[in-house]
């Protein structure tokens, strides 16, 4: 896609479901109840989100933030109901600084409501229900919208592609571990549904051989890899040299439909 920032991809998932792409590969989503309508993270492209939004709804609409990193949340500030959960709310002042945010684009928690495991979002006919799991964020959740039988799942398990586990907030691998483990459980009802992810054209080509959306079966195959990096025995390579993320080689571990993105000191 030509990198201009005012350029935004849109595809019609299904009825009430849009899908936005950013100048960048970041992926957000419009969900229309009967009495509002909800976009879940905002990309970071150029102009005004809400506005765009707007187009495609006449409901008001409220913002559901997957993670507290720039490219899901740029334009919170847009929107007068923002949720995010708290350890990532957390996390705001260390993004300004870590990023060095212009204080006019700064994101502070006063604009944010929080919301966590088992809180639902209520759009009139369509409950949409919050999962938490921690890991590429220590707030990272996944929203459950029941109305129209879709899991958004930000960066927390991947889009198709490797999910990153390298960064300074992420967590070690047998917690993440141990979230996806909790996480499957919970999503036992939701098999069956669509899973859009943060960077949904990441996945791949959907006429492709290489298509590799985020489903329950990918986020068991991460399991899978946490095993093996555990185990010492995961089929890894290199994936970004030293210097790049901390002082350490990064390395990409692969099992079956999944990958994990780690530096060597997060095996544990
Ligand atoms: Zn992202
Ligand atoms: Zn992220």
């Amino acid at each position: 896609m030509e990198n201009h920032p005012f350029k935004y991809d849109i595809d019609f998932i299904e009825p009430g479901v849009v899908h936005f792409e950013d100048n960048i590969d970041s992926s957000f989503y419009l969900i229309e109840g009967r009495d509002k309508a909800l976009l879940i993270d905002t990309g970071c492209g150029g102009g005004n989100v809400h506005r765009l939004a707007s187009a495609f709804t006449e409901k008001p609409i409220e913002l559901a933030v997957t993670h507290a990193h720039g490219d899901h949340d740029a334009h919170a500030g847009e929107f007068t109901v923002a949720y995010m959960h708290p350890a990532d709310i957390a996390q705001l002042e260390e993004m300004n600084r870590r990023f060095g945010v212009p204080e006019e684009q700064q994101l502070h928690a006063d604009l944010f409501t929080p919301v966590s495991g088992g809180d639902v979002i209520e759009l009139g006919d369509c409950p949409v229900r919050v999962l938490e799991m921690a890991g590429h964020t220590p707030g990272s959740v996944l929203f459950v919208d029941e109305g129209h039988k879709v899991v958004f799942t930000g960066d927390a398990v991947g889009s198709g592609v490797g999910v990153w586990m390298q960064l300074a907030n992420c967590c070690c691998i047998s917690q993440y571990r141990h979230n996806l483990l909790e996480l499957l459980e919970q999503l036992a009802p939701y098999r069956d549904y669509l899973y859009l992810g943060g960077h949904y054209r990441q996945a791949g080509d959907p006429a492709s051989p290489s298509f590799n959306p985020v489903t329950p079966r990918m986020i068991e195959d991460l399991v899978v890899v946490c095993d093996e990096l555990l185990a010492g025995k995961a089929r890894s390579e290199e994936y970004a040299p030293a210097g790049r993320f901390g002082e350490e080689v990064t390395y990409i571990a692969y099992h079956g439909t999944a990958a994990l993105v780690y530096l060597p000191s997060y095996v544990k």
